[in-house]
């Protein structure tokens, strides 16, 4: 008779495999000693701090997690990762979760970093490189007035240096970055 019975993937094992790291220690063995929180510099506009989302990854609150504004906010600076005693990489988890946010279409429509990844990957899976006149239009009024102007000053001089192209270029065999990409990460709701 077969004995085994399906076991349900957890929350957490679902952000593990997402990580896609040949290293880094398994969250389960996270301790709680909020060495990433102290060494995070935007943690003040987080609304968890990375030691809390950890520990939410592993009690297996995923609404709270999705819902949560801290891996957007991430900076990317990996000092949390260069810290954690027990090899950790919470900036990784960062990046698995905005993935996993923007594949299962759980990000916050209010805010401007998920929209921002989505254009900018959707971008870069197009034409193999960024090209930030393309975002101007849904962005440039984020910072009100002062900000279009600071925007347009700023636009002024990279093109007066040549550094703000006015025509999208194209990488050759874009077909073979697709297909790398793809071997990383679902495209699924951003192409
Ligand atoms: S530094 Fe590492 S062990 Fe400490 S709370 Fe953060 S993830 Fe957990
Ligand atoms: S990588 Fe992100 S979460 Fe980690 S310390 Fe830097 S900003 Fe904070």
């Amino acid at each position: 008779m077969d004995t085994t019975t399906a076991r349900r993937i957890t929350f957490r094992e679902e952000v593990e495999n997402l990580l896609h790291a040949e290293e880094g220690a398994s969250l389960v063995r996270c301790i709680q000693c909020a060495t990433c929180s102290a060494a995070c510099p935007v943690v003040e506009f987080m609304d968890h701090t990375p030691r809390l989302l950890i520990g939410l990854i592993n009690a297996g609150m995923k609404d709270e997690v999705m819902a949560s504004n801290t891996f957007w906010t991430c900076a990317s600076c990996y000092a949390c990762t260069e810290k954690c005693p027990e090899g950790i990489r919470p900036a990784d988890v960062m990046y698995a979760l905005t993935r996993y946010s923007l594949w299962k279409d759980t990000f916050n429509r209010d805010w401007v970093a998920p929209e921002f990844s989505r254009r900018f990957t959707k971008t870069i899976l197009r034409t193999g490189k960024s090209y930030e006149p393309g975002y101007a239009p849904a962005f440039i009024f984020e910072g009100g007035i002062p900000g279009v102007v600071r925007e347009m000053q700023m636009a002024m001089k990279l093109l007066a240096k040549g550094r703000l192209p006015l025509i999208p270029s194209r990488i050759k065999r874009i077909r073979n970055l697709r297909s790398m990409v793809a071997r990383v990460m679902p495209l699924d709701g951003i192409e």
